[in-house]
C-alpha cells in the first residue's frame, strides 16, 4: 500500500516547487488574501506555507489527508475550474513523499487543532495553537525515496523552480499578498514578496517596472475564448523563454501548443535566439477546456485548439502591426 501510494505520490509531486504550488493553490481555493511561503535548502528540507484562509475544522483534518476523500469535483463542481484543487490528491501525497503537518483553525471555531502524517502514517489530530487560517510544512520531502532524492537538482535550480511557480501564481491572484523567503540556515532572505494589488500593478511588479511601458495590450476574442494582457514589443526580448507567462481561466500553465502559438506570433519580427517576454491570459467556458491533462496540471487541452492557436497568433500580430512591427 505505501510503495503504490508512494508511486501516484510522485505523479504529484516531482519536486519541491510542485510541493509549494499545490500548498498555495489550496491556500488560494481556501480564500487566503495572504500567504506566506518558507522554504530551506531548496525546499527539501522545509516548505511551510501559511494562510489566513478559512481554515479546517478538526474534525476534518483526517479526511484532508486521505486520498480522493476531499477532491473539491463532485458533481455539482465537476466543471468548476476557477477552484484550483480538484483531485484531492495534494496533501495525501504529499503526506507520503515527506514528513507533513496542518495545522489550522477554521473560520468560527474556538480553538486551532494539527495533524501529522510521514510515510503515509497519520497521528490522531491534537488540540494546537493558531490565531486563524492554515500552516502547512513539510520537511524532508523524499526521505523515504532516495530515488527521488537524487534526482533533485541543486539547492540554487530547486530554489528558482519554487521563485518561478511562486511569480507565476502570484500574477494569476494580483490581490493576494504573497512573500517567499528562504529561510535556510535559520537566516530571512526574501526571494519574493508583492503587496495585493490589481493586474497591471501586479505584473509591473513581478515582470519589471518597465514591461507595461515597454509591451501591447491584447485583446482578441475567437470560438469562444477570451485573450487578454500583455505581450512585449520585440525590442524587450530576451535571451530566454522563462518570462513567458500563460494563464488558462486564471490558472497558470506550461503548454506546448501555447509557447508555440506564442513562438509563432512573433516569427517575423524575433530572430531565433530572442524570445517575447509576455503574460497573456485565455479565458473561456470550461466545457471549452480539459485542464486534467496531467496530475501537475499545467497542461492544457482546447476543445478547438487550432482556434486558440489562431487567436494567439492573430491577436499578438494584429497588436505588433498596429504598433508598426
Ligand atoms: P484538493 O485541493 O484537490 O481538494 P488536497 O489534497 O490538495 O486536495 O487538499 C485536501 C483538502 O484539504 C482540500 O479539499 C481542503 O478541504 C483542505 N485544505 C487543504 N489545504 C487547505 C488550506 N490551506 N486551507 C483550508 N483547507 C485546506
Ligand atoms: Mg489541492
Amino acid at each position: 500500500e505505501g510503495a503504490v501510494n508512494r508511486i501516484a505520490a510522485g505523479e504529484v509531486v516531482e519536486r519541491p516547487a510542485s510541493a509549494v504550488k499545490e500548498l498555495v493553490e489550496n491556500a488560494l481555493d481556501a480564500g487566503a488574501r495572504r500567504i506566506a511561503i518558507e522554504i530551506a535548502d531548496g525546499g527539501r528540507t522545509l516548505i511551510r506555507v501559511t494562510d489566513d484562509g478559512h481554515g479546517i475544522a478538526a474534525a476534518d483534518l483526517p479526511l484532508a489527508l486521505s486520498r480522493h476523500a476531499t477532491s473539491k469535483i463532485d458533481g455539482s463542481d465537476l466543471l468548476n475550474i476557477r477552484s484550483f484543487g480538484f483531485r484531492g490528491e495534494a496533501l495525501p501525497s504529499l503526506g507520503a513523499v515527506g514528513r507533513l503537518t496542518i495545522t489550522s483553525r477554521a473560520a468560527g471555531s474556538a480553538e486551532a487543532a494539527s495533524i501529522h502524517v510521514s510515510g503515509g502514517r497519520i497521528d490522531p489530530p491534537r488540540p494546537a495553537a493558531l490565531r486563524a487560517g492554515t500552516v502547512v510544512e513539510l520537511r524532508d520531502l523524499f526521505h523515504a525515496t532516495p530515488a527521488r532524492l537524487k534526482f533533485l537538482r541543486s539547492e540554487r535550480a530547486e530554489t528558482m523552480a519554487v521563485t518561478d511557480a511562486i511569480r507565476r501564481l502570484a500574477m494569476a491572484e494580483p490581490g493576494v499578498a504573497v512573500t517567499l523567503r528562504d529561510v535556510s540556515d535559520g537566516g530571512e532572505r526574501v526571494l519574493f514578496r508583492a503587496d495585493a494589488a490589481d493586474r497591471a500593478a501586479r505584473l509591473a511588479a513581478v515582470l519589471g517596472r518597465d514591461f507595461p511601458e515597454n509591451a501591447l495590450e491584447i485583446a482578441a476574442e475567437r470560438a469562444g475564448v477570451r485573450l487578454g494582457g500583455l505581450a512585449a514589443l520585440p525590442t524587450y526580448s530576451r535571451g530566454t523563454a522563462v518570462h513567458q507567462y500563460l494563464f488558462v481561466n486564471g490558472r497558470p500553465v506550461r503548454d506546448r501548443m501555447l509557447t508555440g502559438a506564442l513562438r509563432g506570433a512573433y516569427m517575423d519580427v524575433l530572430s531565433k535566439d530572442r524570445h517575447a517576454v509576455a503574460a497573456l491570459f485565455l479565458d473561456c467556458d470550461p466545457v471549452l477546456v480539459d485542464v486534467n491533462v496531467h496530475p501537475a496540471k499545467t497542461e492544457v487541452r482546447f476543445r478547438d485548439a487550432g482556434a486558440v492557436r489562431g487567436l494567439i497568433v492573430s491577436g499578438l500580430r494584429h497588436a505588433l502591426a498596429e504598433a508598426g512591427h
